[in-house]
């Protein structure tokens, strides 16, 4: 079925979309979530496994203090309250990804309900209610072998690896955020971007979205001015900031077209295709109920003492939004200028990149220019982008030494992100040091001035900008290696003209 889209402008001008998210954040523990395996990404498959984690008859779990310390971090990080009692639920289905049969999840008990996140979009502060955090584990990671997509369609075989099952999640829910109206998408983005600032500064998980220690599941629904709420649909493991915003918005648009034709919403997972930004249809929804959910009978309720709530709340480190306020003033620049920091993912790259000794303006001008560009060509975060912020500080310490012009720093900088080494290592063996011995420099420069007399009776006669065309000779000569205005002043000085 071929349907054209109406335009985005169009259909929030009729319609009023309503959006929740689900964040999915796997806690870097040593050990999994109910018994002593180790978590560490990128073991051989299958050897990071134990008769819990496995669901062998006989063997029970043991709840990991470490993860559930991490995850009343997270609900005091996010405002919530923290139940004085919590239990853990079994939640029954079958997947070949999931030995037990059934997930260790928590369902009307979770350990942290009722807070709020507060984002800023376009200036303005948003207050996200966050309905509950709660504890869970991972299943395993299913490959399917055979087929183009890797999905289960057209494959011929399908390969389980149990290491990530039994990893400890954390699952952040939203309460419905209605009264977003256009800004719904950009909103969905900025709530994630805050909540993985959030998290980082609480060090409790790397929050990756590639790698998928942090997953987005997007919920959106759209209604006509005034009436109820929509049928919801639940676009799955969105994995980057990009596709959360293009999620919403291409979901919002589809919906608006089937109800434009007088269909109704199906209640349903989709999937996010990255290539196309489409969502397609994955499972009717399950309702709770299919679920059967019950008390965890193997696992004792945890009941959080109090005074050990109270010492976490008090050492939990300055929020991420407080800091940034702060960072803001220091470095001196607009809320619009901080907003395309953060954005970008760079705040704490150009903090060390500070503390490392550059100026905040060098700082952000690397970060946010040429290694931005760089991230965004390869597809990577810019945290992996392949330059340290010391490595940056050095480069513009060499610049700021006139050892490096612009043009030689980025060359530099090439090299620095390919591996090659540190700036001056980079630097010196690739020689790309300004020339800076002067006797080297006048021999350029006579020869420039012997080979373009006209421009040089030119300077002599007073029009000292012309001096510029054999500045331009000078640096072709000495293959951009020399500094421009040393150069300008030698020329103006082998020609006896005041600068
Ligand atoms: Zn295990």
């Amino acid at each position: 079925m071929t349907t054209t889209l109406p335009s985005y402008d169009d259909v929030v001008a009729r319609y009023e979309p309503v959006i929740g998210l689900e964040t999915h954040v796997e806690l870097g523990t040593r050990t999994k979530m109910f018994c002593g395996c180790r978590t560490d990404f990128g073991g051989e498959p299958n050897t990071r496994v134990c008769p819990v984690c496995l669901g062998l008859p006989g063997s029970l779990p043991v709840v990991n203090k470490a993860a559930v310390e991490a995850t009343i971090r997270i609900g005091l990080a996010l405002n919530c309250s923290i139940a004085d009692w919590c239990r853990f639920a079994r939640k029954n289905y079958f997947y070949p990804d999931m030995p037990k049969n059934f997930q260790i999840s928590q369902y009307d008990e979770p350990i942290c309900v009722d807070g709020y996140l507060d984002v800023e979009v376009n200036g303005e502060t948003v207050r996200i209610g966050i309905e509950r955090v709660h504890m869970e584990e991972d299943t395993g990671k299913t490959l399917h072998v055979g087929g183009a997509t890797g999905r289960i369609h057209g494959a011929t075989e399908s390969l389980v690896d149990y290491n990530r099952a039994g990893i400890p999640l954390v699952e952040i829910v939203t309460k419905p955020i209605p009264g977003t109206g256009s800004l719904a998408p950009d909103i969905a983005r900025a709530y994630v971007n805050e909540l993985r600032e959030v998290i980082r500064s609480l060090g409790v998980s790397d929050v990756r979205m590639e790698e998928g220690s942090l997953r987005c599941d997007v919920n959106t629904s759209l209604n006509l001015p005034g009436q109820e709420w929509g049928t919801r649909t639940e676009t799955k493991n969105v994995n980057s900031l990009r596709s959360v915003e293009r999620a919403v918005r291409s979901e919002m648009l589809r919906q608006a077209s089937v109800l434009d034709a007088g269909g109704r919403i199906t209640q349903e997972t989709r999937h996010f295709h990255e290539d196309t930004g489409d969502t397609t249809p994955g499972r009717s929804k399950e309702t709770a109920t299919d679920y059967r959910y019950f008390p965890e009978p193997d696992l004792v309720p945890i009941a959080p003492d109090r005074a050990w709530v109270a010492e976490l709340k008090a050492a939990l480190p300055e929020l991420p939004r407080v800091h940034r306020r702060r960072l803001q003033e220091q470095w001196g620049l607009s809320d619009l200028d901080m907003q395309s920091v953060l954005n970008a993912g760079a705040v704490e790259l150009i903090e060390q990149t500070v503390a490392a000794g550059a100026t905040p303006a060098a700082a952000r001008k690397w970060w946010l220019g040429e290694l931005s560009r760089r991230a965004n060509e390869t597809g990577v975060e810019l945290v992996d982008v392949g330059a340290t912020p010391e490595q940056v500080a050095e480069l513009q310490g060499l610049v700021d030494a006139g050892k490096l012009n612009d043009k030689l720093a980025r060359t530099v900088l090439e090299g620095v992100v390919a591996g090659e080494g540190s700036p001056t290592e980079i630097m010196t063996s690739r020689n790309l040091e300004v020339v800076s011995d002067t006797g080297a420099l006048t021999a350029a420069v006579d020869e420039a001035i012997a080979a373009n007399p006209e421009i040089a009776d030119k300077i002599r006669s007073g029009k000292v900008a012309a001096a510029g065309a054999l500045v331009g000779a000078v640096m072709k000569t000495t293959r951009g290696q020399a500094d421009a205005k040393t150069v300008r002043e030698l020329i103006l000085a082998r020609l006896n003209v005041e600068a």
